[in-house]
């Protein structure tokens, strides 16, 4: 049972069951999760049923990987459920068009202004719609003229140059990239007034959306081919940075899950070392007989079990070192004396949501402190932890998890819409989409209002 889909769900249940701290910890919180956990739970202790296959199969669909609650590994276990039932059942295929980000906007991007005639029509966006499996009541953006890569690609950013002080290799994320490019470009626009270099590596999905949809080999593919990329970016002197938070949190933290505990990675820290076996200890009466006694014992103890392990682990525990948020990056930069602050006022009051993904990095509210930089601006964060817009990426655009996000958000909402400010700022372009659907304020990324301090002050960036 414990390798079918249904046991490694029941493996999770059963763990957060006996723990029961999340019973009463993440009771406040938009969590859909445990609330459900406990109900099955209780249900079944109670004998008022036993838990059924399909109760195990919402239970983990419930997950949109928010990191809200305390045990990264019980996440992650619930999303290899997840992907246990995808490799079992398969996946949709409106599923499978929509979790490829980059190409459902390559498409529709190569004509946007016929995708937005579509997408705006009454007659023909619910048919559009429909095929693409996204919920008629989903607002969808609008597709812009020219995306980021090729504005990136005019500029010639693609091509790493040779001699500089400081260079990023900057990772936009699909929905900056093709949805939002004012973003990335406010970035590059910033980091370039600030005399970094920008280079923009090719680059695909962070692979998240895949990933919380249970599609393995996909993310897999997304995630080697930029390790590849990223990696050797970093060979050539290059910080990365991430203007986008969850991919800053995959790239940081979820993608070198386990990747410690590699062989590859312990023969090279000396954990395997002959120097290490050399010390008094239980292994071995030779320095030989030691490491070989070690590499059995450890080889049994601590393993590379993450979710990305077939992939290079030094790869991955190199971009998880040099990965940056970029907000992270420009206060390091402002710390050190090297951040201009010649910056002009902005008008308008201003609300900031610190976004989950990014209050996973645990580098606090850089852009917080970035932001009061600018004289005179009036702005306050939305306070506590256990906020979330609910969208999920492409979870809140798929019919059957739409009303689920919206559901998840309104706690959110209610907050932001009893302040009423005049500008909502926030890092995520999916709390972005959310916040589009559901409130009435302009909505920016901090790295906006920046570039627009900047300009304020000296007329250009
Ligand atoms: S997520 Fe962790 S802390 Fe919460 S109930 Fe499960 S095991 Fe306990
Ligand atoms: S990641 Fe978010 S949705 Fe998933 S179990 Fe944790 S708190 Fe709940």
């Amino acid at each position: 049972m414990s390798n079918t889909p249904e046991g490694m769900a029941r493996a999770v249940l059963e763990a957060c069951a006996d723990c029961d701290i999340c019973r009463y910890l993440m009771e406040d919180t938009p969590c859909l999760v445990f609330p459900e956990l406990y109900r099955l739970y209780d249900k079944e202790v109670e004998k008022k049923g036993g838990i059924t296959p399909e109760e195990l199969r919402r239970l983990v669909e419930l997950c949109n990987f928010c990191a809200l609650c305390p045990c990264p590994n019980i996440r992650a276990d619930i999303m290899k459920a997840k992907h246990a039932f995808i490799q079992r059942e398969g996946l949709k295929p409106s599923i499978r068009l929509l979790e490829d980000v980059e190409r459902v906007a390559k498409i529709c991007g190569a004509y946007p202004r016929l995708a937005n005639l579509l997408l705006q029509s009454k007659w023909a966006a619910p048919l559009v719609k429909g095929v693409a499996g996204i919920h008629a009541d989903r607002k969808v953006p609008s597709f812009p003229e020219e995306s980021f890569p090729a504005w990136a690609r005019a500029r010639g950013l693609h091509l790493l140059k040779e001699k500089s002080r400081r260079k990023v290799a900057f990772f936009a994320g699909c929905t900056g990239q093709h949805l939002f490019p004012d973003v990335p470009r406010a970035a590059v626009e910033v980091l370039e007034h600030n005399s970094i270099e920008v280079y923009v590596p090719e680059q695909k999905c962070c692979g998240m959306p895949s990933l919380l949809e249970g599609d393995r080999e996909l993310t897999l593919e997304f995630a080697a081919f930029n390790a590849d990329k990223l990696s050797k970016a970093v060979d050539a002197g290059c910080d990365i940075v991430c203007s986008c938070p969850t991919c800053g949190y995959l790239l940081k933290q979820v993608l070198s899950e386990g990747a410690c505990h590699s062989l590859e990675h312990r023969a090279t820290c000396g954990s395997l070392s002959d120097d290490v076996s050399r010390q008094p200890s239980v292994f071995g009466t030779t320095p030989a007989q030691a490491v070989e006694e070690k590499r059995t014992v450890f080889k049994g103890l601590f393993r590379d079990e993450g979710y990305f392990a077939s992939l290079d682990p030094q790869k991955r525990l190199k971009i998880a070192n040099h990965t940056h948020d970029l907000g992270e990056y420009l206060l390091t930069l402002h710390r050190s004396g090297e951040l201009s602050t010649r910056l002009g006022p902005v008008s308008g009051h201003m609300v900031y949501y610190p976004p989950c993904h990014l209050r996973e990095q645990k580098i606090g509210a850089p852009y917080m402190e970035l932001l009061t930089l600018i004289p005179g601006i009036s702005i306050e964060p939305i306070q506590g932890v256990f906020h979330c817009c609910g969208i999920a990426g492409i979870m809140g655009f798929k019919q059957d998890f739409h009303e689920i996000s919206i559901a998840m958000g309104s706690r959110l909402m209610d907050h932001i819409k009893a302040i009423a400010p005049q500008k909502l700022v926030t890092d995520c372009l999916s709390c972005r989409i959310q916040f589009n659907q559901l409130l009435p304020y302009q909505v920016l990324h901090p790295i906006e209002i920046l570039r627009e301090s900047y300009l304020g002050r000296d007329g250009r960036v």
